[in-house]
């Protein structure tokens, strides 16, 4: 997610030190869904990645992502898709940008990055009206979402209902 002009001023000087230090533990992949930071690739119907090779669309004259082409689904029919590049960016789990502790911080790519983001707010909501959401309501279609749930708990505890 790119930084907002507006909360531009909230993050520390040495902010692109502090991310770079986050991909390099990260090895350069989303740490919810594993995909990998430059790779190229569509998206499923459930939300999955499906990484292809680039070099093909380069040599074919394609620009650069995002673009649509055809291509064949698991399930063997061909269907038009939109090929992405993966672009990690560095969240931070409570959405202060001025927290920048190791375990606030998380290399996610942007999909991964829109949902915390939806789900943080959401779980806050619901929270502050008393009642816990289902998990199954939630729109997770992440590998794991039972660490995107976790990380959601730990990170709402100690926000104030506003
Ligand atoms: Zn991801």
């Amino acid at each position: 997610m790119p930084i907002r002009p507006e909360n531009r001023r909230r993050y520390p000087q040495n902010w692109k030190s502090i991310s770079y230090k986050i991909m390099q533990r990260a090895g350069n992949r989303c740490e919810v869904c594993g995909v990998r930071h430059g790779d190229w690739g569509w998206r499923d119907e459930r939300g999955r990645f499906q990484r292809v090779r680039a070099r093909p669309f380069i040599e074919a004259g394609h620009g650069k992502p995002p673009f649509y082409t055809n291509m064949r689904w698991p399930d063997g029919v061909v269907r038009e898709v939109k090929i992405i590049k993966i672009i990690l960016t560095v969240a931070h789990l409570d959405h202060q940008p001025e927290n920048c502790a190791d375990e606030n911080l998380m290399a996610m790519c942007q999909r991964c990055h829109n949902l915390y983001d939806i789900n943080f707010r959401a779980f806050n909501r619901h929270r502050c009206h008393g009642t816990a959401p289902l998990f199954g309501e939630l729109p997770i279609q992440v590998k794991d979402p039972n660490k995107l749930f976790e990380l959601l708990r730990a990170n709402q505890e100690g926000i104030p209902c506003t």
